[in-house]
């Protein structure tokens, strides 16, 4: 059992697991890039290492470093967050082989399902209904692409099965689209995910993203956490979360959400994750799981109560699950809106120095970043720098409740989507809740934009 976690990740969610740990009275420590010797979690960490230079690829996603690190701190645990290693089932393994705790699943549950065609494949085997689509991985040979494509019937989405963050997907809305698209897809694959693996899915024109949270103690308990709507999205990417879905029948949620356990333990799966649906027609499509925690994660802790980073951790410890399906109810309403550091118009990273930050508070309103005034957003990572969540005991007043947070928060100095979201929360569409995941393009185009025309 470790008495030492460290922490191979940055930004909020590197502070979000340092508090769990406090939490727990586990020792953290902090691994950091040259440009990030000034995080709030580095501060606080009970040690701290700086492991290379700002480039991600010679810092965070550096096996060595981190495993040296290890060894340097005397650390018997790593939880890499999200994004950077935390679906390397490479790293997975290396960790373990190191004789150290990985808080996440196994590695072969990592690389069985980071790969979408494989993952597709356990889960109709473990009975999750998915998207209709080619079965396996598209062959080389393009007659034999095309005779796969009109099976599965057009419009139809291109995808990499190595894909992930929104990119390498292509839709084909006629048959002489197709073999263009899976030769750029396939391209993009090769170099972006150094998996030129593809697939073809039915590409649903209206649904919904709602997604089932579980948790699994990879000894044949494991428990579903409710859902998360997550169908607000710009390019792919979410940009506002909420549970409960609105207007979801609990019958056909629970229904699938019983589904989702069943599949964890045909996997033998441990630790958190999140299996994503696409919601359309009254059915659920599965589309891919996550094997790591999200940065959506609090919306489901808010509306059930449990911390489910201290649930990884004692996991991870060889704890079994603490949890009973019974214990699980949903609680209120929670939404999320994810704080980035861009341009409010053309969505492009904007970093820089932090001015002045002043997060809001009061009931039901809970911030989780690690902004501060004087701090200065490096321009090599990922454009999150925070997330505002409100919480009420009906969709109306956590509605009312973020419109007041967006209201109080102040963040000078940097561009960010604040003044996006405050205008969301008045988006009749948004209010009326239930939009599919092109409501937000569909705004953009009709002319929404987080500033009215007299503050341009
Ligand atoms: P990633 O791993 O890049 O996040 P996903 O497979 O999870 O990729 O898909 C991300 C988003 O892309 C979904 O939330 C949805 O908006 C859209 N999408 C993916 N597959 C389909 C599909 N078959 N039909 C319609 N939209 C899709």
């Amino acid at each position: 059992m470790f008495d030492t976690v460290l922490i191979a990740n940055r930004g909020e969610i590197a502070l979000r697991i340092l508090r769990a740990c406090r939490a727990m009275n586990i020792r953290t420590v902090a691994v950091h890039s040259e440009a990030d010797a000034n995080l709030r979690h580095v501060e606080l960490a009970d040690q701290a290492l700086c492991i290379g230079p700002a480039a991600a690829a010679k810092s965070y996603l550096d096996v060595s470093r981190l495993l040296e690190a290890a060894e340097l701190t005397n650390a018997g645990a790593i939880h890499p967050g999200y994004g950077f290693m935390s679906e390397r089932a490479d790293f997975a393994q290396a960790v373990e082989k190191a004789g150290l705790t990985f808080i996440g699943p196994t590695a072969a549950s990592i690389r069985l399902m980071g790969d979408k065609v494989s993952a597709k494949k356990a889960m109709l085997e473990a009975g999750v209904p998915c998207v209709p689509g080619s079965e396996g991985a598209l062959p080389e040979n393009p007659e034999a692409i095309e005779d796969i494509a009109r099976s599965v019937g057009y419009p139809l989405i291109v995808k990499a099965a190595g894909g992930g963050g929104g990119r390498g997907m292509r839709i084909v809305r006629e048959p002489g689209q197709l073999l263009q698209a899976v030769a750029t897809t396939r391209e993009e694959a090769n170099r972006a995910f150094g998996n030129p693996k593809l697939y073809i899915e039915r590409f649903l024109e209206n649904p919904r993203h709602v997604e089932i949270q579980i948790m699994a103690d990879g000894q044949g308990n494991a428990v579903w956490l409710g859902e998360r709507d997550c169908s607000m999205q710009r390019r792919h990417q979410k940009v506002i979360e909420e549970s409960p879905a609105p207007g979801i029948e609990r019958e056909a949620i629970e229904q699938i959400g019983q589904r989702c356990v069943a599949a964890c333990v045909h996997i033998g799966y441990r630790g958190a994750g999140t299996f994503e649906f696409l919601y359309e027609g009254g059915e659920f499509f599965f589309i891919e799981m996550n094997t790591r925690i999200q940065v959506e994660h609090p919306v489901t802790e808010l509306v059930t109560g449990i911390d489910l980073v201290v649930e990884q951790l004692r996991i991870a410890r060889g704890e079994p699950l603490s949890i009973r399906q019974s214990d699980i109810t949903l609680r209120g309403h929670a939404i999320e809106c994810r704080i980035n550091a861009e341009d409010p118009w053309r969505f492009t990273p904007a970093p820089g120095m932090v001015d002045q930050w002043l997060p809001p508070g009061g009931p039901g309103v809970r911030v989780e970043s690690h902004l501060y005034s004087g701090y200065r957003v490096p321009s090599h990572y990922d454009s999150l720098v925070g997330k505002i969540l409100a919480h009420g005991t009906s969709r109306a007043e956590a509605i009312g409740r973020m419109r007041q947070a967006l209201d109080e928060v102040v963040l000078k100095g940097i561009e960010s989507n604040i003044a996006l979201h405050r205008k969301i929360m008045d988006e009749p569409g948004f209010c009326a809740g239930g939009y599919n995941i092109h409501h937000l393009e569909h705004l953009f185009e009709q002319g929404f934009g987080p500033y009215t025309e007299a503050q341009q």
